[in-house]
């Protein structure tokens, strides 16, 4: 439920998780609401769909940090692509 608060100044948007160095999520402190980055850039609602992405996302990003000298954006656009396919 939304907070009259959001409704009269907006929400409270915080960083809630850092998936790739583009893609984050976000809560809103009164009411909850998640937002993310979507593939194009966008801030869009997190919805369990986009949960499942960036939960991939994110450890493709962890192993690309492992490995250090790929390329990170190349392989992450792919993901993203096939997963928008998907
Ligand atoms: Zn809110």
């Amino acid at each position: 439920m939304k907070s009259i608060q959001c409704k009269v100044f907006g929400h409270d948007f915080k960083i809630s998780r850092h998936v790739t160095y583009h893609v984050k999520e976000y809560a809103c402190k009164n009411c909850k609401t998640e937002l993310t980055t979507s593939g194009n850039g966008e801030l869009v609602e997190l919805t369990p769909k986009f949960r499942e992405i960036n939960d991939v996302l994110e450890r493709i990003h962890h192993k690309r940090i492992l490995r250090k000298n790929a390329p990170l954006n190349q392989e992450l656009d792919k993901t993203q692509a096939k997963l928008r396919i998907a």
